[in-house]
């Protein structure tokens, strides 16, 4: 089992909660890789990079699971799971439990090796195009072995709690409920 801790730099105070627990679960023997995303590509380059080696979760740096929830996401048998977070005014279910138009999350999630060798990174992985691999990811993925498994806690998620940050959010979630 790896661990992709992808980060960027800005929004600093909203991650440090995440930098403690990943510091911790390190501590705690888990094998987590912590990779600057910066640039528009790196994000989709470091999924590529470790895609279809191993069991894989994904950790966005604003994501704060606890260590009992990723203890349970790595124990989990499912093929490929989730926990939910909150964004905007209302909770939703990154990889929708009940259709495909909620909004798409690699906040964090595990990808097993045998999903990951169903949906290469051949048929996700496209040069330049950094927005949306999330989308490009899941959807072939729900495609092929229905709704994810969602553990039914939702972790903490460090961003745009304010006002203004809500309505953007909801912003998106509209435009993606009516794609
Ligand atoms: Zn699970």
């Amino acid at each position: 089992m790896i661990i992709l801790h992808p980060w960027s730099s800005g929004r600093t105070g909203d991650k440090l909660e995440t930098w403690r627990t990943v510091a911790k679960a390190r501590d705690a023997g888990y094998d987590i890789v912590s990779r600057n995303i910066n640039r528009p590509m790196d994000y989709a380059d470091l999924l590529k990079e470790f895609w279809g080696k191993d069991d894989l979760i994904v950790w966005e740096d604003d994501k704060v699971p606890t260590m009992a929830d990723l203890k349970e996401l790595v124990e989990c048998r499912h093929a490929y799971c989730c926990f939910p977070h909150p964004v905007s005014f209302y909770f939703y279910t990154p990889m929708s439990l009940w259709t495909d138009r909620f909004p798409y999350s690699l906040g964090f999630v595990k990808f097993s090796r045998l999903v990951q060798e169903k949906i290469p990174s051949s048929t996700w992985y496209k040069e330049g195009k950094h927005f949306g691999v999330d989308r490009m990811i899941e959807e072939p993925m729900i495609a092929q072995f229905g709704p994810m498994h969602l553990h039914r806690r939702m972790i903490r998620h460090n961003h745009n709690r304010s006002l203004k940050g809500r309505l953007g959010g909801l912003k998106y979630q509209l435009s993606q409920a009516m794609r």
